[in-house]
C-alpha cells in the first residue's frame, strides 16, 4: 500500500459539493435558512426537543456551562480521557475541574469512582458533571443521573464522538446520545475527524425551553428582538446579557445537512470495521468493551498493546497514521500547573501507557483495513 492510512477521515461526496455550492449563490452565507434546517434535523435525528448550531464543539461546552450558570470558583467533575475541551469549557468559566477515573474496560468516566468523590466532599462542593461519550461508546446517562439528582447536580454530555451511538434504559428503550432525557445538554462536533464534516462546526441539544433560549441568546451576542423592554422602531435591538459570536454560517449548515443524511450508514460502516478487528483481535489483543444493547458509534477504533510505542512507529513506518487518544488531561501542563495533579486516577494513566487508536472511518476500504490488521498482529507476534 503506498497511499497513506490515517486514523479517521471525512468523506465529502458530489451532494456535498453541491449544496455547499448552491449556498454560496442564495441570498444568505450565514444566518440564513440553512443554520434552522440543520437545528432541525439535527434534533430530529438525536431525538431531542432543541438543537442550537455553533461554530465548534469548544464553543458549545463553553455555551453550555454559562448556561447552566456555572460561576467562578465552582466544581465540575469530568474525565481525563477525552479532548482538552471538555475541561477547558469549565476553566472558561473560571470553575474548577475536578477529574474522576475511568472504567478499564469501557474507557468511559466510571460511575462508581464518580460517586466516590462526590461523597469525599460535603454537600454541594460539585455543581455539575461532564461526562464523555468516548471513541463513540454511549456513557449509561440514566445511571448518571440518578447520582446527579441525588446530589443537585447537572450533566452536559459531550457527545463529540457519538452522534447516531445509544444505550438502552432500564425501561428497554433506546436512548440516542443527545437526546436529552437524561442529560441537561449535550454537544456535538463537526470538525472533520468527527462523523459529520462541516470544516468546524457543533450542535448543542437539549430539551429544556429555557436553556435553549439562553443557549441561543448567548451565542449571538446576547442580543435580541425579543421581549424587549422598549421598542424605537425596526431598527432596535437590545443586549440583554454578555455573549458571543458563536455562530455557524449557511454554508457549513448546508454541508452539515447532507452529511447528517449519510450518517446513519456511515455509523453502520464504522461498526462493520469494528467488528472486523474485533474479529481479527479476540483473545489476542484487548479492545474496548460493549457493554449490552449499545451501540457504539465508533468515532475510534482503540486497542492497549504494551509496546505501543513500538506499534505506533512501525504502523508509520507503512504509511499507516495511528494516533493516541487521549494524553490524560490532567497529566498537561496546563493542569499541572493548577494543581490538578496529584489525583489517584490509575486507570487513567494505565490505559494511556497503552491506549492506540486504529484507522476508523466509512471509507477505510476493506483492503486496506487488512493491511492494518496484518501489520498490527505481525508487529504483536512478531
Ligand atoms: C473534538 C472534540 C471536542 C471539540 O470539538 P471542536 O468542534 O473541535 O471544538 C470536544 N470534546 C471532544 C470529546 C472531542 O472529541
Amino acid at each position: 500500500m503506498k497511499d497513506a492510512i490515517p486514523y479517521g477521515r471525512q468523506s465529502i461526496t458530489q451532494d456535498d459539493i453541491d449544496a455547499v455550492v448552491e449556498t454560496l449563490t442564495a441570498d444568505y452565507l450565514t444566518q440564513g435558512p440553512k443554520v434552522k434546517e440543520f437545528e432541525d434535523k439535527f434534533a430530529a435525528y438525536v431525538g431531542s426537543k432543541y438543537a442550537v448550531a455553533v461554530n465548534n464543539a469548544t464553543s458549545g461546552l463553553h455555551l453550555a456551562v454559562l448556561a447552566l450558570g456555572l460561576k467562578a470558583g465552582e466544581r465540575v467533575i469530568t474525565t481525563p480521557i477525552t479532548f482538552a475541551a471538555s475541561a477547558n469549557c469549565v476553566r472558561y468559566a473560571d470553575g474548577e475541574v475536578w477529574f474522576a477515573d475511568i472504567d478499564p474496560d469501557t474507557y468511559l468516566l466510571c460511575l462508581k469512582s464518580t460517586k466516590k468523590l462526590i461523597e469525599s466532599k460535603p454537600k454541594g462542593f460539585f455543581k455539575g458533571i461532564i461526562p464523555v461519550d468516548f471513541a463513540g461508546l454511549p456513557v449509561n446517562l440514566e445511571a448518571f443521573r440518578a447520582l446527579a439528582q441525588e446530589h443537585d447536580l447537572w450533566i452536559v454530555e459531550d457527545a463529540c464522538h457519538a452522534p447516531g451511538g445509544y444505550f438502552t434504559d432500564s425501561n428497554g428503550n433506546k436512548q440516542m446520545c443527545g437526546n436529552g432525557n437524561y442529560a441537561d445538554i449535550g454537544i456535538f462536533s463537526f470538525h472533520p475527524v468527527k462523523h459529520i464534516a462541516c470544516g468546524e462546526g457543533g450542535m448543542v441539544t437539549t430539551n429544556s425551553e429555557k436553556l435553549y433560549k439562553k443557549l441561543a441568546s448567548l451565542r449571538t451576542h446576547g442580543i435580541t428582538k425579543e421581549n424587549m423592554a422598549e421598542n424605537h422602531g425596526g431598527w432596535f435591538y437590545e443586549m440583554q446579557e454578555l455573549g458571543y459570536n458563536y455562530r455557524l454560517t449557511d454554508i457549513q449548515s448546508a454541508l452539515g445537512i447532507t452529511q447528517l443524511s449519510k450518517n446513519k450508514a456511515g455509523v453502520a460502516r464504522r461498526n462493520e470495521i469494528a467488528d472486523r478487528y474485533k474479529q481479527a483481535f479476540k483473545n489476542k489483543i484487548k479492545f474496548q468493551s460493549l457493554p449490552s444493547k449499545t451501540q457504539n458509534a465508533h468515532h475510534l477504533f482503540v486497542i492497549e498493546v504494551d509496546d505501543r510505542k513500538g506499534l505506533y512507529d512501525f504502523l508509520k513506518s507503512h504509511h499507516i497514521f495511528a494516533q493516541i487518544h487521549y494524553i490524560p488531561v490532567h497529566t498537561l501542563p496546563y493542569y499541572k500547573e493548577i494543581g490538578y495533579d496529584n489525583a489517584n486516577l490509575n486507570n487513567s494513566e494505565n490505559y494511556y501507557s497503552k491506549c492506540i487508536s486504529l484507522p476508523m472511518y466509512p471509507s477505510l476500504t476493506d483492503k486496506e483495513q487488512e493491511f492494518v490488521i496484518e501489520k498490527v498482529l505481525s508487529y504483536i507476534h512478531g
